[in-house]
């Protein structure tokens, strides 16, 4: 039985997180359950001439759209409360989720392949850098 399950959430992939549920439900039945949801840095959006025209609330605005959208998200595991945890963090998303991993002594990590449209990849390259370098089982749902 699993104690501690990582589940990264890309919160602007709605079908993912779909596919991700009843996968959830079966391995997480009585673990802690970790949600993270990681926020790509603000230079990303800089290099797109995006950080100083106004489009782009700042950090804690981010983080706070964030955590209300990964919120909704958590909501359709329906999972109780108690055994749920939610992570919002900046950085790079393969090595934040490897990070969270240890941090929370995960024992299973559950991960999507790939994003819907891009079936050409067997596994996006956040997936595949999760799978190579976790220190534990990491499922991956199709
Ligand atoms: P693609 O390259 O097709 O976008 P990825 O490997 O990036 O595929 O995404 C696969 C999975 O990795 C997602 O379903 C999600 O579980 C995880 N993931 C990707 N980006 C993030 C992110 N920013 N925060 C949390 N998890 C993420």
């Amino acid at each position: 039985m699993y104690r501690s399950v990582l589940v990264p959430i890309d919160i602007s992939e709605a079908d993912l997180t779909r596919q991700l549920i009843p996968q959830v439900k079966i391995h997480a039945k009585t673990a802690k359950v970790h949600f993270l949801s990681v926020i790509p840095s603000v230079p990303f959006y800089a290099s797109l001439g995006l950080a100083y025209s106004g489009e782009l609330p700042d950090k804690n605005g981010l983080q706070t759209k964030a955590s209300q959208k990964l919120d909704e998200i958590v909501k359709q595991f329906d999972i109780p409360e108690g055994r749920v945890q939610k992570h919002v963090v900046y950085g790079p998303p393969k090595d934040q989720i490897l990070k969270l991993a240890d941090s929370v002594s995960a024992d299973l990590v559950i991960i999507a392949s790939h994003q819907p449209g891009i079936s050409t990849y067997l596994l996006g390259s956040t997936a595949a850098a999760v799978v190579r370098h976790a220190h534990c089982p990491v499922l991956v749902v199709r």
